[in-house]
């Protein structure tokens, strides 16, 4: 009795009269664990700021001596982690946007020269001169998500300033290559050891939680990356060396290729 209530709720994601093979019920397990997996992660990672919320918040509400310095650092504690939690959340959304369709949301010549400037504007605010910056931008546009294009090129150059020490150099280039679109950034970061690679666009993966945490990030970057590149039919190539740096590309297709948008 139980095994046949299971079975047609095992059926539901494969609807159409196919019959249902043990395969089918392997893969639904493995989709059942990852999502298992995704809510124990996304609880874990709003819980460790939560703790540090509450944790500052009990002495500021009840502790009527508290100097005034601690009362300054603890205030501003609790601001970093509440935007912390901001930037999960809106990570969580978009992630689950992108998620939810297979398309770009919205597409239209997308003017890539000038999305570049703007994003390369914010990597430096957030480099605050600890990086040497080099661009070579062509000046042909792309047919895609405007929203979803600034997101992924935004991530990627945020990290290569996030995971580059200071002095290290970043280089933003947009060209064509063969037939397609090159969209690509390296830094002589930290780097990636190569076991590591093939895994960094899963949900909450990295290479050093600690790093990630430090500077702001939320383990969700390359996902979100992964599922617009997808939306564009383009793909993603990293090469990295430890203690050297990385380069990350994403090549479109030809059919993407807008000769100018201005
Ligand atoms: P995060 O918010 O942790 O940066 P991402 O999904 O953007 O999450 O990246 C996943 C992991 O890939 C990072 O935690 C980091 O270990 C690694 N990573 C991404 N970009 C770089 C880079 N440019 N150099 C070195 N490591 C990187």
């Amino acid at each position: 009795q139980g095994q046949v209530r299971d079975l047609s709720v095992l059926l539901v994601p494969f609807a159409g009269g196919r019959l249902l093979y043990s395969r089918d019920v392997t893969q639904l397990q493995r989709v059942e664990t990852m999502r298992r997996d995704f809510i124990a992660n996304v609880s874990h990672e709003l819980r460790t700021p939560l703790t540090v919320i509450l944790g500052f918040l009990d002495p500021l509400a009840h502790d009527q001596d508290l100097p005034v310095e601690s009362r300054a650092r603890f205030l501003a504690m609790i601001q970093d982690q509440a935007q912390r939690m901001s930037r999960l959340v809106e990570d969580l959304l978009t992630l689950s946007r992108l998620e939810a369709k297979s398309d770009p949301q919205r597409e239209e010549p997308v003017d890539v020269p000038a999305l570049l400037a703007t994003l390369l504007d914010e990597g430096r605010a957030l480099s605050g001169g600890r990086h040497r910056f080099e661009e070579d931008i062509a000046p042909h546009g792309l047919m895609g998500c405007p929203l979803e294009l600034r997101s992924a090129f935004g991530n990627l150059i945020s990290n290569a300033v996030r995971y580059t020490p200071e002095g290290g150099r970043i280089k933003v280039r947009w060209a064509r290559e063969n037939e397609g679109a090159l969209f690509e950034v390296s830094d002589t970061g930290i780097g990636i050891p190569a076991e590591h690679i093939p895994r960094l666009t899963e949900r909450f993966y990295r290479v050093d939680k600690g790093r990630s945490t430090e500077t702001g990030g939320t383990g969700l970057g390359l996902s979100i990356v992964k599922h617009v590149l997808l939306h564009h039919q383009a793909r993603l190539d990293v090469e990295s060396t430890p203690g050297q740096g990385s380069r990350f590309r994403v090549l479109f297709p030809a059919g993407r290729m807008v000769a100018s948008v201005r």
